[in-house]
């Protein structure tokens, strides 16, 4: 009898898995995605997308298709919670879909449940993210708050976007840290110096304590006022894991050892920002990661199928990241290294469109 597999988010990983099916149209297993939105957003994309360089359609992979096309039923629905002793996945809606080996890659959250009653915007899960940046942009004074690769980018993007369109006012990004606190204290330097050039205004050090529909207070007790929030202060994990009573990190997100299996469940696997890997904690929530742990799921849930022996995961040690800044020009960084120039913009706009095409 064969196997059920179920694919839980449709996420970097998840979509390997299902080109991979593509490829080998594999029939001794019974494959379900369960995803809450018929496309998948591509994060890599959201800021030309937002500048106005690429369409709607350049920055999402059709799933329906592309489950079609591998083989795979997709069942458009949120996962709720995962019965992991009776191996059984719980959605919204109540539906129950069992399986044999599950696989988890539904990514993270971004707005903290203090502000969700709030006018703060999520673009969380990415589905949502064409929505609230159209009606972002157009506005005078939008807020982004956090100062990581995602909120720079955007900030650098939204205020590119306005230039062109001639839409008054000023792009602002509030940050409890430095912009790019990752990144060695010249780099940021340099990065904040290209935010204040273009036009972007920028508070260091300040964190956001309340929402108000037009302004926010930080812990300094400083207002600034804004025509809509875009909150991307970093990773929060799902509830679905602690709900689910599946061993997490302090954070919420599920650990899994280096076969991406859960910690304490061989048949269940997970990949992604959603997973915490025990023996590399401090690795970012970032795409890079979950692209690159694509391949070794695909080997991992395959074998595991079949009995085989599962392989390790082992992360790079450093990324090299690529930030939009507007006008075709990108913002690299790799190590303690960082360029501003047309080339690095060509290099990423390569990346992402090369990876586009490997799912349509
Ligand atoms: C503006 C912006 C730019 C970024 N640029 C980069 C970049 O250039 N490089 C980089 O490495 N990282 C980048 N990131 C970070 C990157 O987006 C995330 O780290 C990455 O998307 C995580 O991938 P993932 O595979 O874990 O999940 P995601 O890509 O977030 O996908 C998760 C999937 O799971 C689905 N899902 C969610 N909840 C459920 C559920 N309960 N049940 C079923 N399905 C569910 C979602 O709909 C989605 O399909 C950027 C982030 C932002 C916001």
């Amino acid at each position: 009898m064969s196997k059920r597999l179920l694919l839980v988010g449709a996420g970097h990983a998840h979509l390997e898995v299902l080109r991979r099916f593509k490829e080998s149209m594999l029939r001794n297993v019974d494959v379900c995605m369960i995803s809450p939105s018929s496309y998948q957003f591509y994060s890599g994309m959201f800021s030309g997308f937002t500048e106005g360089i690429y369409s709607e359609e350049d920055t999402r992979i059709d799933l329906v298709q592309l489950s079609k096309k591998s083989g795979v039923h997709f069942i458009q629905k949120k996962a709720a919670l995962v019965k992991a002793d009776r191996k059984k996945v719980v959605c919204e809606d109540g539906t129950v879909y069992p399986f044999d080996v599950v696989s988890f890659d539904i990514g993270s959250r971004s707005l903290p449940v203090e502000y969700e009653d709030t006018v703060a915007h999520t673009i969380k899960p990415n589905y949502r993210f064409i929505d609230k940046i159209k009606s972002l942009r157009e506005t005078t004074k939008p807020l982004i708050v956090g100062g990581g690769a995602a909120g720079t980018e955007l900030a650098l993007s939204i205020q590119a976007y306005k230039e062109k369109h001639k839409i008054p006012g000023q792009v602002r990004l509030i940050t409890s840290e430095r912009v790019l606190s990752s990144a060695p204290a010249w780099t940021s330097a340099r990065l904040r110096n290209l935010l204040n050039k273009k036009g972007v205004r920028v508070w260091e050090g300040e964190r956001v304590e309340e929402i108000y529909d037009q302004f926010v207070q930080t812990e300094k007790n400083n207002r600034v006022r804004h025509t809509g929030v875009l909150w991307l202060g970093g990773a929060i994990s799902d509830d679905i894991f602690k709900r689910s009573l599946i061993e997490t990190d302090d954070r919420g997100f599920a650990l899994v050892r280096p076969t991406l299996q859960f910690k304490s469940f061989d048949y269940i696997f997970g990949a992604g920002d959603c997973v915490t890997m025990e023996d590399y904690p401090q690795i970012a929530k970032s795409g890079v990661y979950a692209v690159r742990q694509g391949p070794v799921l695909w080997e991992n849930l395959m074998n595991f199928l079949e009995g085989k022996s599962l392989q390790s995961y082992v992360p790079q040690k450093h990324a090299l990241y690529i930030l939009s800044t507007g006008g075709r020009k990108g913002f690299l960084v790799y190590k303690a290294v960082s360029a501003h120039n047309h080339k690095a913009w060509q290099l990423k706009n390569k990346i992402d469109t090369d990876f586009m095409d490997k799912y349509q």
